[in-house]
């Protein structure tokens, strides 16, 4: 059996206070969570190309905050439960989610917590932009790994601890283009490519691609390449249906 410790819960307050209060805004196309709405669309056609579909799958959504990529998951016609930390960003997801129309399972959980009781159970599992705000992502990525049922699969996105990550991601997006409030990213937890794909593969997964999230100032577009994964990345990877005791 896989395990993993759960240390006093894995979270940072003064994280989970930000995300709080920027929660208004979470449904803003051009407010905090610009870039978000903005890349949404990309991601959900990486998922469904490495999930091989969203329609009828059970689909935990780990760090869902206000709900954008829950929303897209369950309109592609995936089953979704959501969990996150910050109680006003659920709030505006439970709302929102009435208004939209859709049903998701909302829940205040760790993925920690959440993988005691649900072990095995979802075909897909994301877990988008939040592995840079919690103490210790390896802990994350371990849970998302019991979550998921073998054969199933789960897709990360993060920002590289890179210097043009932190001079884009950090600098540009904050206080040039102002995008997201400044003191959103922490460049100093950032994670390494090689650093997320070690701890999928410590918790037994397999990565499957990964790929870069781009952003051209000209087009002022989103597009995603694997010519490089300097800033922000895409990882997908599989939970093999036989795992190999260690
Ligand atoms: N995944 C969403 C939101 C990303 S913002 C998307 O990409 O659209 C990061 C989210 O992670 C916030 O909602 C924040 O509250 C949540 N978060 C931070 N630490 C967490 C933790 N330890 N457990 C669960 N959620 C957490």
């Amino acid at each position: 059996m896989r395990s993993f410790v759960v240390q006093s819960p894995n979270v940072d307050p003064a994280e989970i206070e930000k995300f709080n209060a920027m929660a208004s805004r979470w449904w803003d196309p051009d407010g905090d969570f610009k870039p978000l709405h903005r890349v949404n669309p990309l991601r959900v056609q990486f998922i469904e190309q490495y999930a091989e579909g969203l329609a009828g799958k059970r689909v935990l959504d780990v760090g869902c905050g206000g709900g954008i990529l829950s929303e897209a998951m369950a309109k592609a016609g995936a089953q979704v439960t959501g969990i996150d930390m910050s109680p006003d960003a659920l709030g505006v997801a439970k709302l929102h989610a009435l208004e939209s129309g859709v049903s998701i399972d909302y829940q205040q959980i760790t993925a920690e917590e959440f993988a005691l009781q649900h072990a095995d159970q979802f075909d897909v599992v994301t877990c988008l932009e939040m592995l840079e705000h919690v103490p210790q992502p390896a802990a994350v990525v371990a849970a998302c790994a019991t979550l998921v049922k073998p054969g199933g699969r789960i897709v990360f996105s993060t920002l590289n601890r890179t210097l043009k990550a932190k001079l884009l991601g950090v600098y540009v997006a904050e206080y040039v283009l102002r995008w997201l409030p400044q003191g959103t990213h922490d460049a100093a937890k950032f994670i390494r490519p090689s650093e997320l794909v070690g701890f999928a593969e410590h918790s037994g997964l397999s990565p499957l691609a990964m790929t870069g999230i781009h952003y051209n100032p000209l087009t002022s577009g989103f597009y995603l390449s694997d010519r490089n994964v300097d800033v922000n990345y895409l990882l997908a990877c599989a939970r093999p249906t036989e795992q190999v005791e260690s």
